[in-house]
């Protein structure tokens, strides 16, 4: 872990955090500054500092993290009615904290505007 990196101390659990799915690669919480009515981030427990990092080694984890979103909806209620996944990457995609993470968001009808 990155003692520097405020989602290595989550996952560690030295920084509290409202925390909806656990396993061994990933954990999902809820963003302390919510855009959307459910707004969680699904965490590689693993730092790697962003989607530059991916290569065909970690592409298993990142289909996990698409299964975990959908198992998230489940939990959620919003199945039927759907959901946003967004990765950040860099600082032009709107990257802040260097650690890989995808946004679930839901609850309302989101912008037709993506960028
Ligand atoms: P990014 O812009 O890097 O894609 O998204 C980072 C997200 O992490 C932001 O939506 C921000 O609100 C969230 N965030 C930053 N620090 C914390 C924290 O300490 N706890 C939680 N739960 N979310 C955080
Ligand atoms: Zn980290």
């Amino acid at each position: 872990m990155e003692e520097d990196c405020i989602f290595c101390r989550i996952v560690a659990g030295k920084v509290p955090s409202e925390i909806r799915y656990r396993d061994e690669e990933v954990i999902a919480f809820r963003d302390i500054n919510p855009k959307a009515p459910i707004h969680l981030l699904i965490v590689s427990k693993k730092h790697i500092p962003s989607l530059l990092q991916i290569t065909q080694a970690e592409s298993l984890l990142i289909g996990h993290m698409v299964t975990v979103a959908n198992e998230l909806a489940k939990k959620e209620g919003v199945s039927e009615k759907g959901y946003r996944l967004i990765i950040n990457c860099g600082k032009e995609g709107g990257q802040l904290v260097p650690h890989l993470h995808m946004h679930f968001l839901a609850g309302r009808k989101l912008s037709d505007k993506l960028g």
